[in-house]
């Protein structure tokens, strides 16, 4: 998925940058999702809880986006766009879509399974819902920085049809990424990372937690209550480090994703869809994506005319850090 807002601003993410709160100590703040148009004719509206004014990372993660359930068969068509510095993970409740990227991937993904793309240098991709069974299109898209060390590396495309799962006491887990609950995703990480589903029916549970991890909780469906605070679909709560557990109480039926991983200590700057090292990192790849060069590649299958162009540059450049 794209980030398809006409005027992007600049984020500065890690720790270091951009945020408010501390990230270590157990604190709860909640970060309030805000509704984005996702574009075409027919904008489908996403609730975007990361990045938010008042923090832009949880671990690695930088940015939340969940979206749906929508009907239609082309309620998400996202055309080829690039991306550098990040992975995007693609999860599903509902429906079903394809991807395709300029490594020549072109895979259909259903609920239960998990599309990993590592952007490295740069890569593009276009997504699309597919009708599929008929099922509402209802998902969550996540992007995960790339560290320094990785930001440069070859692109890369993973799909997991399986994903290690457990069922106890009604409360069905599935581990997307790292390690949760005894659990390992064999998805490929490049920063200590957790991501998991949690599907419960009403009731209180307890879910163990690293202490050196810091954790947001995002509620994507039902009713919840966390630390004093009570979301609403789509957003997130941030519970900082420090914990060995987190309790919920979850109001009915309902699914969240526990998002963690050790604070993000690289200062990276964000913009559009990429993220580099640097204001000139993401110049650069703007005008090298403007310019249809070798960096992202091809994605065939799309017109020519389809191709997202990037918006223009904020006037502004990153303020730097304080
Ligand atoms: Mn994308």
């Amino acid at each position: 998925m794209s980030n398809l807002d006409d005027t992007p601003t600049e984020t500065g993410l890690g720790a270091a940058v951009g945020t408010a709160a501390p990230a270590s100590g157990p604190a709860v703040q909640l970060l309030p999702a805000r509704e984005v148009p996702l574009g075409g004719p027919r904008a489908m509206l996403v609730r975007r809880s990361l990045p938010s004014r008042a923090r832009t990372t949880v671990g690695a993660w930088c940015f939340v986006d969940s979206y749906g359930p929508a009907t239609g068969e082309h309620v998400m068509v996202v055309p080829p766009h690039p991306h550098t510095g990040l992975q995007t993970v693609t999860w599903l409740l509902g429906g079903e879509a394809l991807h395709q990227d300029s490594l020549g991937s072109e895979v259909r993904i259903r609920p239960g399974q998990l599309n990993m793309m590592t952007s490295g240098h740069g890569i593009a991709h276009g997504e699309r819902s597919l009708v599929g069974d008929g099922t509402a299109l209802h998902g969550v898209q996540l992007w995960v920085a790339l560290p320094e060390r990785h930001r440069h590396q070859d692109p890369g495309f993973e799909h997991h049809a399986q994903l290690p799962t457990r069922e106890v006491d009604g409360v069905r887990t599935t581990v997307l990424v790292g390690t949760f609950d005894g659990l390992t995703s064999p998805a490929t990480t490049c920063t200590p990372l957790v991501g998991a589903e949690v599907r419960s029916r009403a009731g209180a549970l307890r879910l163990p937690l690293r202490q050196d991890f810091e954790h947001a909780v995002l509620l994507v469906s039902g009713r919840l209550e966390v630390g004093g605070e009570e979301p609403a679909e789509g957003d997130l709560v941030h519970l900082g480090s420090g914990r060995s557990h987190v309790d919920l109480v979850v109001g009915g039926p309902s699914v969240l994703m526990l998002l963690g991983g050790e604070p993000f200590g690289e200062e990276l700057v964000m913009w559009w869809n990429f993220v580099g090292g640097s204001h000139e990192d993401i110049v650069l790849a703007r005008e090298q994506w403007q310019a249809r060069e070798d960096r992202f590649g091809e994605v065939t299958g799309w017109d020519e005319g389809s191709w997202l162009r990037a918006p223009e540059m904020p006037g502004v450049r990153l303020r730097p850090r304080t």
